[in-house]
Formats: C-alpha cells, sequence, structure tokens
C-alpha cells in the first residue's frame, strides 16, 4: 500500500472515531495536507475557524503567514506534509487539553510512522514538546535537535506559531530570521539529489 494510500485508510478510521474528544464541538476532521512523500513534515496546534470550515490544515491568516515563510527556507507547501498536534477545533480556539492531545496523539504517531520523515518542523509549544518537553519555545526556537522516535532518529526543528508572529512584531522578525537559517539547515541534511524541492508525487489528502 502506498503512503497516500495508508493515510487515507487511517483517515477514515479516525473520521469514525467518536471517542475522539473535541469531534462532537467541531466541524471536521482536519487530517492533513500535503505531499505524502515529503520527507518534511510539519506539525502545528490546533485548526482554526476557517480551517475547521474547510477540513485543510493553515488555511487562515497563520496558514497566509506560512506560505510566505516557507520561500524562506527555500520550501513550499508542495515539499512537505502538514499535520496538528489536534484534528478537530477546540472551542473557541483554546489552547488543546493534556487529555486531548493524549487522544489525538495516537493517529499523530500513526501518521508519523507512515510519513517516515527525516525532518519534523513544529510549529508553537505544543508540537514542540511532543519531542521537546522541559524546554521554553523563546530559547530553542530555530535550533535543530535529534530525537529518538519508533526506534529511529529524527531531526527537530522548533518554530514559533505563525500565528504567534501575526500578534508580536518581534516574534515576526525572529521567525523570518529563523526561516532562512532553516535553509542552511536543511542543506546540511539534504544533499541536492534528495531534491527535497522537486518531489516527485504531491498527493493532497
Ligand atoms: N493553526 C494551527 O496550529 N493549525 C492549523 O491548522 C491552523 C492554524
Amino acid at each position: 500500500m502506498s503512503k497516500f494510500e495508508e493515510l487515507h485508510k487511517l483517515k477514515e478510521k479516525m473520521e469514525k472515531d467518536d471517542s475522539l474528544p473535541l469531534k462532537k464541538v467541531a466541524n471536521k476532521l482536519v487530517f492533513g495536507v500535503g505531499n505524502t512523500e515529503a520527507k518534511i513534515l510539519c506539525i502545528g496546534e490546533g485548526p482554526g475557524h476557517n480551517e475547521d470550515m474547510q477540513g485543510i490544515p493553515f488555511v487562515g491568516q497563520a496558514g497566509k503567514l506560512l506560505d510566505k515563510l516557507f520561500p524562506l527556507a527555500g520550501l513550499e507547501r508542495k515539499n512537505v506534509f502538514i499535520t496538528n498536534i489536534v484534528h478537530h477545533r477546540p472551542p473557541e480556539n483554546r489552547d488543546p487539553l493534556p487529555n486531548e492531545i493524549e487522544a489525538y496523539g495516537k493517529y499523530l504517531d500513526e501518521i508519523i510512522k507512515i510519513i517516515n520523515p527525516q525532518v519534523i518542523i513544529t510549529l508553537g509549544r505544543f508540537s514542540m514538546a511532543k519531542f521537546l518537553p522541559d524546554v521554553f519555545i523563546s530559547g530553542v526556537h530555530g535550533k535543530k535537535f535529534e530525537k529518538p522516535f519508533n526506534g529511529k532518529w529524527l531531526t527537530v526543528i522548533p518554530m514559533y506559531h505563525p500565528a504567534a508572529a501575526l500578534r508580536n512584531g518581534n516574534i515576526l522578525e525572529s521567525e523570518k530570521r529563523d526561516f532562512v537559517e532553516l535553509k542552511n539547515i536543511l542543506a546540511t541534511i539534504f544533499k541536492p539529489k534528495d531534491d527535497i524541492v522537486e518531489a516527485e508525487q504531491t498527493n493532497l489528502i
């Protein structure tokens, strides 16, 4: 089965899972979007209003900023797969609760296993905490860490959440610098022949 098919199957399973704690209060499941063959996985926090309406991550204002940040790192949306820590919208966009992060985490782990990325870019403190539980984002943003996951080492690069950058000009400037530096970090991980830019297969889930 291709990664695309495996992810589709997982999405269907998630859609039928009535135990997911935010399902009743949300409109659509926001499973993930992007290139299912990507070597880079981005993990955000949770869907907002626009994402909840469309069922696609990062389509609102934060997503528009993310689309402007990607090119600073030599990336486009088609080079990455994007998902979230929780896949239904928390009411009033509140922070996801620990039990919610745990419930959706089972599925997130499956998504990570299927995509099998070399690099995970976390967007915001909730996805950062999955891999780096004991740090403050202000101290580690833009740096790279090697972390074990499912028996292999992954490069994890924590970034500020684009929504935080929209609220605070200093964070925005820092975020831009981090994406410029991300280009250098990625160049040490991917050789040109690895073609992170011209991925062969772009499957939108
Ligand atoms: N913010 C997130 O963290 N995820 C989305 O999908 C949209 C906004």
